[in-house]
């Protein structure tokens, strides 16, 4: 049916308001209008509404619900598959930071890293994502091994995902001022973003200013994880939003998780949310690995809560919001293979993305483009871009949300690309 650099048509698909950059068929109140997408020469060559009652020989999609390709935007693919070796002993955040880190001294080489991010990629590239960012544990040695590796995958990569990275370390560690600012240098070659775990520490202030002053430096971004817990005095997003507004910072800061905001008093949260709004700050939730670690009991009782922040609030306020992936088969999260279509299925359901629907679908499409500062051209359909498209079988929400579209189709510049994904077993000489 594709072939580069012969034009072709979908016809009759429905594409949601959202991915649009000009709407211009009647959508329904789901957000979806019918239209004739014309692809040449591996471009969008035009967008056009279809006549509902007109079958066409060629190319009818029986109104089959096609999007833009995904945007992953928080990500950690240093850490992934590694359960087999490194389980988490009993699914608490504690056990997984300390799993994690064993795992890292002992087996973290290179070869081992590269091959597990290989095999990220390839299960995102499968399943329609066209840009990635990573964070990479970068504490001393970890920091030498992982990122000339991310450079190599970035290369290696180049033209089907987008890769960021962002450096990820405990904000404890920036104390020692010498080391982060050799760190700071090398994620500016790497052309990465500088990010750290913003913990409540009582020299939080100090060691964010030094942060913010090292990105204003060297020209980076901001990527944060903060209160993923659900300890109510966990406050360092109101910090980083302060931190922001002290330095006048302009370039984009993404902040991850943001869990204990949804526990703290409703006057401190509107408090915090106008001060996050005040900034370029966009925030990422991950809502599968919050709905795993967040209210873990380890006395045989049952989670009480979500373990999601505010989304809804965020997004009322015009702060951009993003859904994201997060770990997969690693002790942070024992599942997962960054299938963006399964988190945005799990996150319509664990943050209610629906009723209405609205502009949620954004939330993996066009947001999170935002976020990573990445073209127009991510997230959107639109006439003269590259046709990087996904073709589903449901023609609806519940039709595309009930089941996994494990036979979706994947058209990169305009081609249909070969979705195979990788067998669990090529890893499996890792994992001794
Ligand atoms: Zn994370």
């Amino acid at each position: 049916m594709v072939t580069r650099n012969f034009g072709f048509s979908l016809s009759r698909v429905r594409l949601h308001a959202s991915w649009l950059a000009a709407p211009s068929a009647s959508h329904d109140t789901d957000g979806f209008g019918l239209y004739d997408i014309e692809i040449v020469d591996g471009r969008i060559g035009s967008i056009v509404p279809a006549a509902a009652d007109v079958r066409r020989a060629e190319n009818d999609m029986a109104g089959r619900i096609v999007s833009p390709c995904f945007t992953d935007c928080h990500t950690h693919l240093d850490k992934g598959h590694i359960w087999p070796r490194r389980a988490n002993p009993d699914g608490t955040f504690m056990g997984a930071l300390e799993s994690v880190g064993e795992d890292r001294v002992a087996h973290w080489s290179a070869v081992d890293v590269e091959a597990r991010m290989e095999f990220g990629l390839k299960c995102a590239w499968a399943h329609g994502t066209r840009a990635v960012r990573t964070h990479l544990d970068s504490i001393s040695p970890q920091d030498a091994i992982s990122w000339p590796v991310f450079e190599a995958m970035r290369e290696r990569w180049a033209g089907r995902i987008e890769l960021q990275g962002a450096c990820l370390l405990g904000i404890e560690g920036v104390r020692d001022a010498d080391w982060f600012a050799t760190l700071a240098s090398r994620v500016a070659a790497a052309g990465g973003m500088l990010g750290a775990v913003a913990y409540m520490v009582p020299d939080l202030d100090a060691l964010l200013d030094r942060i913010f002053a090292a990105a204003i430096e060297h020209g980076l971004d901001l990527d944060f994880h903060a209160d993923e817990t659900g300890d109510v005095d966990a406050r360092a997003l109101r910090h980083i939003a302060d931190a922001a507004a002290r330095h006048g910072f302009e370039g984009q800061i993404l902040v991850g998780h943001c869990c204990s905001l949804a526990r703290q008093p409703d006057d401190e949260v509107l408090a915090t949310l106008d001060a996050v709004a005040a900034q370029t700050i966009s925030v990422v939730s991950l809502p599968l690995c919050n709905l795993y670690l967040q209210d873990r009991r380890t006395d045989g009782t049952t989670p009480r809560w979500r373990g999601v922040t505010l989304l809804h609030e965020m997004a009322a306020r015009g702060i951009n919001v993003a859904v994201a992936s997060d770990n997969t088969r690693d002790p942070f999260y024992a599942y997962g293979d960054l299938d963006m279509l399964e988190v945005y299925r799990m996150a319509t359901r664990i943050c209610h993305f629906d009723h209405p629907v609205g502009d949620w679908p954004k939330t993996v499409f066009a947001n999170p483009a935002a976020a990573m500062g990445l073209d127009a051209a991510h997230g959107r359909i639109a006439v003269g871009e590259p046709a990087d498209l996904i073709l589903y079988e449901g023609r609806s929400w519940t039709e595309l949300l009930s089941r996994p579209e494990a036979n979706r189709m994947v058209i990169r510049n305009g081609a249909l690309i070969d979705r195979t994904i990788p067998a669990y077993d090529e890893l499996d000489h890792l994992m001794e």
